[in-house]
């Protein structure tokens, strides 16, 4: 699904493009270089190959895949991705070593826990072919990432800016959501005092499209739902976590029923 000049969204829970444990995947074609931010919970590779294809891209022609942060539903699909297409895997460094063994993945104990994985699961390692950290700028193609780690939702989490066709877009990876809702969990790895400390990384940027990690993005005024989330950070009351009023993606029965 075009939402860009050269902004594609492949795979989706929120939009239903692909499987429903799947975050947002975004395709940034650069013209030579074609790259994969987030690849999704790994149940939805067919899905998110065949809308590159409908898309009119080769997936042979796949560059980069790039994970915003180390939890399952970003990094799950990426190796079988990288086996399939050739890419190579890039990660944020401070997030490495759970790629390389996704069973650190903090929150994967409680999703065994809870019982909310598919049968048979097991997760698949995707050692990274490079990494990268704050401050650094990379290049696909004919445009350039410039990478912002914000820590908060967890330690390696990783904000790409971009500019496209005029517009300036973010990823978010899990940082920043529409409305300026933060990914705030009860999990190791998280913390507020980071989110409080970094989040002013993000506050200057003038952003137009903001490009969260899950559910609805936009395509104008993306700043102002940073700001939103800046001023929520400012105060003492608890921000919104996204994940609440979400939590029923991680419902077993809501899972069954979307899986069938
Ligand atoms: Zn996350």
């Amino acid at each position: 699904m075009r939402i860009g000049e050269h902004l594609y969204l492949v795979g989706s829970e929120q939009f239903g493009l692909s499987h429903p444990l799947d975050c947002n995947c975004y395709l940034i074609d650069g013209g030579s270089a074609l790259a994969l931010v987030d690849t999704g919970f790994g149940l939805g590779v067919d899905d998110i190959l065949a809308n590159m294809q409908a898309d009119g891209f080769d997936p042979a022609r796949l560059t980069h895949i790039l994970i915003t942060h180390a939890h399952y539903g970003h990094f799950g699909g990426a190796a079988e991705l990288r086996e399939r297409t050739g890419a190579q895997i890039g990660g944020p460094a401070l997030g490495a070593d759970i790629l390389r063994d996704p069973y650190l993945e903090p929150g994967m104990r409680y999703n065994i826990k809870f019982d909310r994985y598919p049968p048979g699961f097991e997760a698949h390692a995707c050692p990274p072919d490079f990494v990268f950290d704050d401050g650094d700028t990379f290049a696909v193609g004919d445009i350039s990432l410039k990478v912002i780690v914000v820590q908060g939702h967890t330690k390696d989490s990783t904000c790409f800016l971009f500019e496209d066709g005029g517009k300036r877009g973010l990823l978010t990876g899990d940082v920043v959501f529409y409305g300026g809702k933060l990914g705030l969990l009860n999990l190791e790895g998280f913390s507020m005092d980071d989110y409080r400390r970094d989040i002013h990384k993000l506050t200057d940027l003038g952003v137009d499209m903001l490009l969260p990690g899950h559910s609805v993005f936009v395509l104008r005024r993306g700043q102002s739902h940073i700001r939103r989330a800046a001023h929520k950070l400012g105060d003492f009351v608890m921000p919104e976590t996204f994940f609440e009023t979400n939590e029923f993606m991680w419902e077993r029965d809501y899972l069954k029923v979307m899986s069938e």
